[in-house]
């Protein structure tokens, strides 16, 4: 884990706590993917629709990989086949 990412989480989420901070990074954006700018981004975007909220923000991160599969179900799985 990078400490460019750390940083992100204790900017936007000043109150987590380490075991917090990789719960949030690992469960609600795409770390380990992606580059420190667009964890950074998706840390910031959970903060302020949370509240700040852990737990709000980890099913906002659930509803969302959910939306986006419903997508790739109704749409992309035909060029799978
Ligand atoms: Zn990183």
């Amino acid at each position: 884990m990078c400490q460019q990412c750390l940083d992100a989480v204790q900017k936007h989420w000043p109150d987590l706590t380490p075991s917090e901070a990789h719960t949030l990074l690992w469960e609600a954006t795409c770390f380990p993917f992606g580059r420190p700018e667009q964890i950074e981004a998706q840390v910031e975007i959970l903060a302020r629709r949370s509240r700040r909220n852990l737990g709000f923000a980890l099913r906002i991160a659930d509803w969302e990989t959910d939306y986006g599969m419903q997508g790739i179900t109704t749409e992309r799985m035909s060029g799978c086949r």
